[in-house]
C-alpha cells in the first residue's frame, strides 16, 4: 500500500518535472476570461494585484463601466504604476443613443492601443472587451492585429462573456467560468467589496 503510493508520487513528479522542463518558452501571453459566472472581472483585479507586487507597470482599460466605481477603480486610483482608461459611465441602456456608445467605445479602444503599443506597460487588462466585439461598436480583426503586434513581453487579459472564436484563437490561456448559482438569483443585492 505504502509501496505503491509512493511508487505513484515518484511517476506523478518525473511527469511534472518533465512538463516543467518542456515549458522554456518565455513569453507575452493572452489570458481570456469568459463564460456567464461570476468572477472575470475579479480574477482580472487579482492579476493586477500580482503584476504590482512585482512592480510591473499595469494599463487598465475598462469598457462598460458602470456609474458606481468599484473598489478595485477606488484603490487603484492614483497608483503610480497604473495607468487607466475607463470608459465613461452612463453607457447604452441609460443613454439609449447607439452613436454615443460607439463614440465612447471607440475613445477608449484609442486609449487601449496606447498601452498595447506601449513597452513600459508589463500587463494590459482589458475588462469587458467582448461587449464591444459582440455588440459591433469595435471592429474585431483591427483589436486583433493591434493585439497581436504588442510588444514581444507585455501580457493581456481579456474579460467579458460570449468570447468570439477568433479572440480564443489568439489567446495562450482561455478560462470559461460556468454559472452554477449566484446570489442575486436569491434576491440578494451586489454586495460592496464582493460584487463592485
Ligand atoms: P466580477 O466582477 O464579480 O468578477 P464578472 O466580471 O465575472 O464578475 P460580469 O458579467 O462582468 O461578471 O458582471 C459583473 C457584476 O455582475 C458583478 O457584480 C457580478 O457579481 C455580477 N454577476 C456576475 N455574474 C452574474 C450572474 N451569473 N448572475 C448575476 N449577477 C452576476
Ligand atoms: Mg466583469
Amino acid at each position: 500500500m505504502e509501496n505503491s503510493y509512493k511508487k505513484r508520487m515518484q511517476k506523478k513528479k518525473a511527469y511534472i518535472d518533465s512538463r516543467i522542463e518542456a515549458a522554456n518558452i518565455d513569453k507575452g501571453i493572452i489570458v481570456l476570461l469568459t463564460g456567464n459566472g461570476k468572477g472575470k472581472s475579479s480574477s482580472a483585479m487579482g492579476m493586477i494585484c500580482r503584476a504590482l507586487g512585482y512592480d510591473l507597470k499595469v494599463g487598465l482599460v475598462r469598457f462598460l463601466k458602470g456609474a458606481q466605481d468599484t473598489g478595485e477603480d477606488l484603490f487603484l486610483n492614483n497608483h503610480e504604476n497604473v495607468s487607466t482608461a475607463l470608459m465613461e459611465s452612463g453607457f447604452t441602456w441609460d443613454t439609449q443613443d447607439k452613436k454615443l456608445d460607439i463614440q465612447k467605445a471607440a475613445e477608449t479602444w484609442n486609449k487601449a492601443k496606447i498601452f498595447l503599443q506601449d513597452p513600459a506597460i508589463d500587463l494590459v487588462v482589458i475588462d469587458e472587451l467582448t461587449y464591444m466585439i459582440n455588440y459591433g461598436y469595435l471592429d474585431e480583426s483591427g483589436i486583433l492585429e493591434i493585439i497581436n503586434h504588442r510588444p514581444e513581453n507585455q501580457h493581456v487579459v481579456i474579460t467579458g462573456r460570449a468570447a468570439s472564436k477568433a479572440l480564443i484563437d489568439i489567446s495562450d490561456t482561455v478560462s470559461e467560468i460556468q454559472d452554477v448559482k449566484h446570489a442575486f438569483r436569491a434576491n440578494i443585492k451586489a454586495q460592496k467589496g464582493v460584487d463592485y
